[in-house]
């Protein structure tokens, strides 16, 4: 999509911290880190948040989670969280599915 912000990071066009990438998915640091470790991993097809995830489309996101098991091992994380925020309300900033893995302090629940 032309005017999506990770569409653009996905294809080069805004630079990003590259941490990992396949035919499906780009894996990236935040630019605003919450914790010590902080990437995203989204596909690289738009798709805008969990709320659009199909059975047309739901491969790719037990893809994400399959990269995300092997970057956490290679990386030496054994703790951490995985979010996605979805929707204005529950904090979604980009309309474009991404997936937050945080590590490397102790977290709090409930989240906020
Ligand atoms: P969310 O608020 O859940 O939609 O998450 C969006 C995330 O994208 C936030 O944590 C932002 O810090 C992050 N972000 C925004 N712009 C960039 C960028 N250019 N490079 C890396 N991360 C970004
Ligand atoms: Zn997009």
């Amino acid at each position: 999509m032309s005017d999506c912000l990770f569409c653009k990071i996905i294809a080069g066009d805004i630079p990003s911290n590259k941490v990992y990438e396949d035919d499906l998915c780009y894996a990236f640091y935040d630019i605003d880190p919450q914790a010590p470790t902080h990437f995203l991993v989204v596909p690289k097809a738009h798709i805008a948040s969990v709320a659009e995830v199909t059975g047309e489309n739901e491969a790719v996101v037990g893809h994400i989670f399959t990269v995300i098991s092997k970057l956490t091992k290679e990386l030496g994380l054994e703790s951490y969280r995985v979010v996605s925020n979805i929707g204005e309300q529950a904090g979604q900033s980009v309309p474009h599915l991404h997936f937050h893995v945080l590590s490397g302090r102790d977290m709090t629940w409930p989240p906020g």
